[in-house]
């Protein structure tokens, strides 16, 4: 992800992806593995659905032994990664398997770097130093929504639940070594987790299509990814038993992750971390709320590319300014599709309470990480615009 500058001028850029295996019986790569010992790292809610069973089995006959940490949280702590690493340095295992969600994949991440690396704080790992990594394990990461693509990146959020606030850990090496992208795994995913977790990828593969790390590797991952979540998003949401919209739906997610993972996302993601933490709405239905309007501020600005997009989506693309306005017309319609709220209003957040937060959203917003990224970056004023603007659905003119 990201440019990396060596010797002062010269910018090297990596493009990094996980061996990825997908389709029907991907799920079976694990019964030829090599090794003694298999930790998975997942959520009780995994397990009670039979998902755990299903790696164990496939574990379990390639002879391996199986351990499960089942205590990963929603958003995971940094004091439940430090438990989850203690147990992998009890067990001592060769294979970790993140499985689930973001949640239980960035988990993994962590335990991971900090069973490879004992005694070291989470919050002090640096994009840029060297870890130990994969001279104890090899991480595989099995995701069980179509949404985060983090099965496909070298990044994880954290909470410090003590100090309340969120903890980001990332080094390149922290990628997985093999992603298995088995449609079984979301059959029976509900359709509101489809549509929240499917509006994650679609967000993230526009914004790093956009992002001023885009790159000609990442671009032609975001924008297939694009393509595959218009066509078999709305299938998978009204038919979560149409095997091959859940299918495609699967490949996209991680096809956008590859993408986003070597590029990055924007201004809707700054936008939208601030109202999830603030307020609880789930990660791909905040940041998709506010992907039409950043469209319309970047397009604003006159050095978007969204045309490539609403072209390659056999919208009506004639120059920028029209594709811009074609491809924020395709999302709403999607969300409309999906049942999705398209205002901050809409998500029952009532006016006073929303002026209340305004200022605490922006501050919150232009700290973002990802705000660097954005192709147009917004002032303070200016976001403050565009988070009112959000509230009540209107245009973004400025
Ligand atoms: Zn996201």
């Amino acid at each position: 992800m990201g440019p990396f500058v060596v010797h002062g001028e010269q910018t090297m850029w990596y493009f990094d992806s996980p061996h990825v295996i997908f389709g029907e019986e991907a799920l079976s790569h694990l019964a030829q593995l090599n090794g003694r010992h298999a930790c998975v790292i997942t959520d009780r809610n995994i397990v009670r659905l039979g998902l755990a069973q299903l790696v164990i089995d496939q574990v379990t006959a390639a002879g391996l032994a199986c351990t499960v940490f089942d205590e990963v949280e929603p958003e995971p702590s940094l004091q439940m990664v430090q438990r989850c690493a203690a147990v992998l340095a009890q067990h001592q295992p060769d294979w970790i398997i993140g499985l689930g969600g973001g949640s239980c994949m960035d988990a993994a991440k962590s335990a991971w770097l900090l069973y490879e690396n004992p005694g070291i704080e989470p919050e002090s790992v640096n994009p840029f130093d060297q870890y130990t990594l994969r001279e104890k394990a090899k991480l595989i990461a099995i995701p069980t929504t179509s949404g985060t693509g983090s099965e496909a990146t070298w990044y994880a959020v954290l909470t410090d639940t003590v100090e309340q606030r969120k903890v980001g850990i990332g080094t390149r090496g922290m990628l997985p070594d093999y992603a298995i992208i088995d449609p079984v795994m979301v059959m029976s995913l509900p359709p509101s987790i489809t549509a929240d977790t499917g509006l994650d990828a679609l967000t993230q593969s526009i914004e790093s299509y956009q992002s001023s790390w885009r790159n000609d590797f990442s671009d032609a991952m975001c924008l297939h990814a694009v393509r595959l979540i218009f066509q078999y998003l709305p299938r998978a949401y009204a038919d979560g038993s149409n095997c091959e919209a859940r299918e495609h739906m699967h490949n996209a997610a991680a096809i956008g992750g590859i993408g986003f993972g070597n590029s990055q996302a924007t201004l809707a993601h700054c936008m939208g971390h601030a109202l999830g933490v603030l307020f609880h709405v789930p990660h791909g239905r905040a940041v998709a709320l506010f992907l039409p309007y950043t469209i319309e501020f970047t397009a604003n600005g006159g050095d978007s590319r969204y045309v490539d997009i609403a072209r390659a989506l056999g919208l009506r693309a004639d120059d920028e300014p029209i594709g811009a306005a074609s491809l924020v017309t395709a999302v709403r319609d999607l969300e409309r599709q999906l049942l999705q709220p398209l205002t901050v209003r809409d998500l029952g957040i009532d006016q006073t309470s929303f002026e209340h937060t305004l200022p605490e959203l922006v501050g919150r917003a232009e700290t973002d990480t990802q705000i660097a990224t954005s192709q147009r970056i917004p002032d303070s004023a200016e976001l403050r615009r565009l988070f009112d603007y959000a509230y009540d659905g209107r245009t973004v003119n400025f």
